[in-house]
């Protein structure tokens, strides 16, 4: 069992070389970061009838990011955070993972990545190109999210139709020109309108797959939570955007999120339904693979990283 396994991985790595290597020399500059990245930028797990694959589309380190994720906490309890939490208070490692559900239906992407090339090279070790998603839907219109929809100016799923919350869509097209999002929009996702459409809270993507509004990161941030079989797991997007200090200070202002108080109240409900519920989540910028647990700590929460759960 074991050595099967693993030669079929390999088989499957090896088949990805050519295209990997293309994806590499799109992002040349980022190579030097994507050197730290996990070896392996896909992972499945089955819930259900459905296959959920989460897909590395990039990982950097980031300097200094006490700013960026604890605004309102001392540098004391910063450290002290950082600490019971075995990781440095000085460099936070980001991820970028979109998730791809195959429905058995339809394959659905839940967002495109940084536009680098790095969507392609996670597809490509599940044996999937671009061409064959058949939805991509957007949880919210940050750089990170939608600069994987156009490739080098061109549009890369070009079979899927699109997806995105009525609101966020809204909202940021009706920035002034030389807003950064708007602008970036305008270009990424205002194109192809004719193959987009919209969804507002408790909307259905598919059977199984509905919206939650999680507003405050964007006016119109949304997850999505997946039931197949009697079993649940929720989209998060970027609703907390780091494993530890947004969870276990729910409070702390985020640089990222746009409206701070509505933030802190979308992070503490969801991550408390999802604590009280066991039900496990995958958020977009927790550490590859993505995927995990939320349990009740004091007065805030713990990812509990997946280990073997969900492999079959
Ligand atoms: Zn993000």
């Amino acid at each position: 069992m074991t050595v099967k396994f693993s030669r079929r991985a390999a088989l499957t790595a090896a088949a990805a070389l050519p295209l990997a290597a293309t994806a590499r020399s799109v992002s040349a500059s980022t190579s030097a970061e994507m050197a730290k990245a996990p070896a392996s930028h896909s992972r499945s797990f089955k819930l259900g009838d459905f296959t959920v694959t989460t897909l590395l589309d990039g990982s950097r380190p980031v300097e200094n990011p006490k700013p960026i994720f604890g605004g309102g906490a001392s540098d004391a309890e910063f450290a002290a955070t950082s600490a019971q939490n075995f990781i440095p208070a000085d460099v936070a490692q980001f991820f970028f993972t979109p998730t791809l559900v195959d429905t058995g239906q339809e394959k659905i992407l839940f967002d495109t990545g940084l536009g680098q090339g790095g969507i392609q090279m996670a597809l490509a070790e599940v044996g999937l190109t671009p061409q064959d998603i058949d939805v991509v839907l957007l949880t919210h219109m940050h750089p990170d999210h939608i600069g994987g929809m156009t490739t080098e100016g061109a549009e890369t799923f070009s079979k899927a139709r699109y997806l995105t919350g009525r609101q966020e869509f809204d909202f940021w097209g009706a920035q002034g020109e030389g807003n950064r999002i708007g602008d970036l929009m305008a270009k990424k996702v205002t194109p192809f309108a004719e193959k987009l459409s919209f969804l507002e809270d408790g909307g259905s993507v598919a059977s199984g797959i509905s919206a939650v509004a999680s507003f405050g990161h964007t006016p119109g941030h949304m997850g999505y939570m997946l039931d197949s079989g009697g079993q649940q797991l929720m989209l998060t997007a970027d609703l907390a955007n780091h494993y530890v200090w947004s969870f276990a200070h729910p409070d702390w202002e985020v640089k990222f999120d746009m409206d701070k108080s509505a933030a802190t109240t979308s992070r503490r409900k969801v991550l408390d339904m999802l604590a009280s519920t066991r039900t496990p989540m995958i958020g977009y910028h927790m550490p590859f693979p993505a995927a995990g647990y939320v349990e009740t700590r004091g007065s805030g929460f713990r990812f509990v990283p997946v280990s073997y759960q969900m492999m079959g």
